[in-house]
């Protein structure tokens, strides 16, 4: 069925969505159809989007999403075949997946997904069944920060504020999250975080929505780009003051669907003029 159940993050009660009540640029039945198709065009636009922005890895990397499958009958990650370029999904071709007991099967879609895709995805949520959004990346700026002995982003920059006290840094790099074991460290040490580094790998954002999930994508990148340019220039840096920080932070993420949302659906209106061929 469609999923709903309170959920607890930071304190508050949350509906397991994968989207806000904002007006939305499609339109789709109230339905397990509906909601599916919801998703599917959602997690598409943020596929090619950041495939625009050169966030992606080749065929590699994944955007996951947990959505009610379209006949009702219960619900799956939705996340894109092995072997697809990014600018190639479009909304009916990603799959849906679901593991018990260690065996992955398809619930939607005729391909698994890249097996590192379901034992991160999958074994995070194991350790924190709330991340219905994960995204994960190699990002090149953020990632480059990742292989630093001590990761951290600064707060040097008004990109970098949303991010204050919101990360969780892994310096154990585990290889290649062949099995669910890494995928369920990685959700340990992510712990109840927004964003992790995963050291000497790459970096995931986790969200209720996919919008911000991905606004989180963008912004750590631009932040962490910022934050490795200042330091390039081997010049002292002026650092923001810890008490303006938390007050800038908070401001934020008071804020953070009404803008994750406009920049979202600003650019799934973008794809549309573009790449339209990602909604079908
Ligand atoms: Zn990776």
């Amino acid at each position: 069925m469609l999923g709903i159940r309170p959920l607890l993050r930071r304190g508050k009660s949350l509906a397991r969505t994968f989207t806000s009540n904002s007006p939305k640029p499609y339109v789709v039945p109230e339905n397990a159809w509906g909601r599916n198709r919801a998703a599917r065009l959602e997690l598409a636009a943020a596929y090619r989007a950041l495939d625009t922005l050169g966030l992606n890895e080749g065929v590699c990397n994944h955007l996951s999403v947990v959505a009610p499958t379209a006949d009702g009958r219960g619900e799956g990650m939705l996340v894109l075949p092995f072997g697809m370029h990014w600018s190639e999904v479009t909304a009916s071709n990603l799959v849906s997946v679901e593991c018990k007991d260690g065996q992955c099967s398809l619930l939607e879609g005729e391909t698994m997904p890249e097996i590192t895709a379901s034992s991160i995805h999958l074994g995070i949520r194991q350790i924190r069944p709330n991340a219905t959004v994960i995204m994960h990346t190699h990002q090149p700026y953020a990632t480059s920060l990742a292989c630093m002995k001590r990761p951290e982003i600064l707060m040097v920059h008004q990109n970098s504020l949303r991010f204050y006290k919101r990360i969780a840094y892994d310096d154990n790099y585990g290889g290649l999250a062949l099995a669910f074991e890494e995928g369920r460290r990685l959700g340990t040490v992510l712990g109840d975080s927004d964003v992790l580094f995963m050291g000497n790998h790459g970096v995931i954002t986790v969200a209720s929505t996919i919008s911000v999930a991905f606004d989180l994508l963008y912004f750590l990148e631009r932040a962490s780009q910022v934050q490795v340019l200042t330091e390039a220039m081997k010049k002292e840096v002026q650092l923001i003051p810890d008490d303006k920080c938390q007050a800038m932070s908070d401001d934020f993420w008071n804020s953070m669907q009404l803008y994750a949302d406009a920049n979202f659906y600003a650019s799934y209106r973008k794809l549309r003029r573009t790449q339209p061929d990602f909604e079908i």
